[in-house]
Order: structure tokens, then C-alpha cells, then sequence
């Protein structure tokens, strides 16, 4: 469910996860207006459906509407995933930040235990983010973002240990061993504007967002020549798997979907 929808590539997803894994599922997208999504959501479950993706703008409400939140979905104050428990309580879950993490680990065999984190913004996707990336155990983490103030508030959400810090992109003091892209800049045509001390010759860079061309900031990354340069489509299948697996009880292999999305076969 979403607003708008028609773009989703998650019906194509979770039919490839349907026909890989031998489950029976139908997946579709739904639009739904502003205003109508308590009732949607309520609709969908009275007409059998057993699990629901929630993207923009309905992440907040579906965190609102669940009777029970995962811990993970408590701190990131949104809500990608619903479904219904035996008892006929709504769960809420968030699977961006496994993903990410997933994506991170097993497609990329990057570590983040004990390495210095830097994240750029501070919007929703971010603060779903840093939990699942807590518990990889990193040395540190940087969050900073072009309002330092939104920045700061997560900084202080989640810096339960002295692991997360924030500034404004002036302020970042480098170098840093992964760099996560979790602006919507690159929407824009634009970059962050980071010192190139950001970086050393390891540096792995991370765009969270895809797209079928560089996005400036894989380009920016690219034209400093660094080796580890990887964009947000892996993420985006690895949290659909998240979500099928938490629906299905069962993991769909997720590489073969990553690999026919980017060779534009769906
Ligand atoms: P939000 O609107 O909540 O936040 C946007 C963030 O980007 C803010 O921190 C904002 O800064 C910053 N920003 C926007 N424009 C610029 C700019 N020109 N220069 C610098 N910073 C800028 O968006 P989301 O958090 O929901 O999404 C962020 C990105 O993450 C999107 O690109 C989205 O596609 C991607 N994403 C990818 C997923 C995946 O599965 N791969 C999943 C979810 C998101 P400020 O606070 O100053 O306004």
C-alpha cells in the first residue's frame, strides 16, 4: 500500500520470491488515498489478506495503527510490514534496516563490526537504519545531515552507548570505512557536499537509493576512485526477503532477483 504505487518493483519481488521458494502467494499493489488507509488496511485483512508492505506517505500511520511493534520498528518509528498474529493482533514491523545490513554482509561480504560508520541525512530512512546497524557492533557512528538539528535528535534516539555522534556535512572529520548515502539528494541531481578526507583507499560507499544509471553520489565515489562502490537496489530485495520470510516462514534466495531486476528483465 502506498501513495503513489504504480512504480513498486515489490509485486515483481515477491513473485519471484513466490515462484522460487514454491509458495502460493498473490502480491499486488494497492493504491490508497490519503485519509483512507486505517480503513484500507482493515479492508485488506477482512477480505483474507495475510500480509501487507507499507511504503510513503503511510510508514508513520502503519506504526500508529499496529497493536504491536517489533523493537526494532519501536525505534525507527515507521512501519514497512503488517500482518496478523493467531490472536488477531496487528504487528508492525521494519525491514529496511536488515536489509541494508543483509545486503551489506551477504551480497557484499562487507563487515561493520568495529569500522567507522559515517551517515549522511537524518530523514526516516535513516532512523530505521541505525538499530540493525548498532548491533553489528561498529566502532562508531557518524550521522550528518544538511539540517545538523535532525541530526542531533537521532544522535541522541539512539546513542545509548557513546557510539553515535552528529554534525552538519562542514563538521564531518574523516576518514571514515563505510559511507551509507541515506539522502534523497541524489533525487535531485545533487551530492552532499563532503571533503574528500572523508575517504581512505578502502572506503566503502553506499547509495540506499537505485537507480538503473550512477546516481551523482556513486559518481562522486566513483571519480575519487574508490574500489567498494554499491547502490540501494540489494537493500530493497533483501527487505522484501525479510518481509516474505516473516509472512511465509521461509527465506527466498535473493542474489538471482537482485541480478534480473539490474539486467532490466523486470
Ligand atoms: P526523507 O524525506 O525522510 O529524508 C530526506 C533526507 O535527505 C533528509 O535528511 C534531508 O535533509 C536529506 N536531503 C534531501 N535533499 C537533500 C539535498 N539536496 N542535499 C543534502 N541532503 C538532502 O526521505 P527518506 O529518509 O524516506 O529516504 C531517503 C532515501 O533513502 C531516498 O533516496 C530513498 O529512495 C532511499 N531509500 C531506499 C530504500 C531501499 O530499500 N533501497 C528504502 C528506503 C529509502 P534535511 O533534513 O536537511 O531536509
Amino acid at each position: 500500500m502506498g501513495n503513489p504505487i504504480k512504480h513498486s518493483k515489490s509485486p515483481a519481488i515477491h513473485t519471484m520470491f513466490a515462484a522460487r521458494t514454491g509458495e502460493s502467494v498473490h502480491y499486488e499493489a494497492l493504491l490508497v488515498e490519503p485519509g483512507d488507509f486505517r480503513q484500507a488496511v482493515d479492508r485488506f485483512f477482512l477480505g483474507g489478506g495475510r500480509g501487507l508492505n507499507i511504503t510513503l506517505p503511510f510508514k508513520q500511520e502503519a506504526w500508529q495503527l499496529a497493536d504491536r511493534l517489533t523493537e526494532r520498528a519501536r525505534l525507527a518509528g515507521a512501519v514497512n510490514t503488517l500482518w496478523k498474529d493467531d490472536e488477531g493482533l496487528l504487528w508492525g514491523d521494519t525491514t529496511d534496516g536488515v536489509g541494508l545490513v543483509r545486503d551489506l554482509i551477504c551480497n557484499h561480504e562487507q563487515s561493520i563490526t568495529g569500522k567507522q560508520v559515517l551517515i549522511l541525512g537524518a530523514g526516516g530512512a535513516v532512523r530505521g537504519i541505525i538499530a540493525p546497524l548498532l548491533e553489528q557492533g561498529p566502532a562508531h557512528i557518524t550521522i550528518a545531515n544538511r539540517t545538523e538539528s535532525r541530526a542531533l535528535a537521532l544522535a541522541e534516539l539512539f546513542d545509548l552507548s557513546g557510539t553515535v555522534a552528529a554534525c552538519g556535512f562542514a563538521e564531518v572529520v574523516g576518514p571514515f570505512d563505510l559511507i551509507i548515502n541515506g539522502t534523497s539528494a541524489s533525487l535531485q541531481g545533487e551530492c552532499p557536499a563532503l571533503p574528500d578526507s572523508v575517504l581512505h583507499a578502502n572506503t566503502v560507499v553506499y547509495d540506499m537509493m537505485y537507480s538503473a544509471h550512477n546516481t551523482v553520489f556513486i559518481q562522486w565515489a566513483k571519480d575519487r576512485g574508490c574500489i567498494g562502490i554499491y547502490d540501494g537496489l540489494g537493500m530493497l530485495v533483501e527487505q522484501a526477503a525479510e518481509s516474505f520470510s516473516i509472512w511465509r516462514k521461509i527465506r527466498p534466495e535473493t542474489i538471482g532477483v537482485v541480478a534480473k531486476i539490474r539486467s532490466g528483465l523486470i
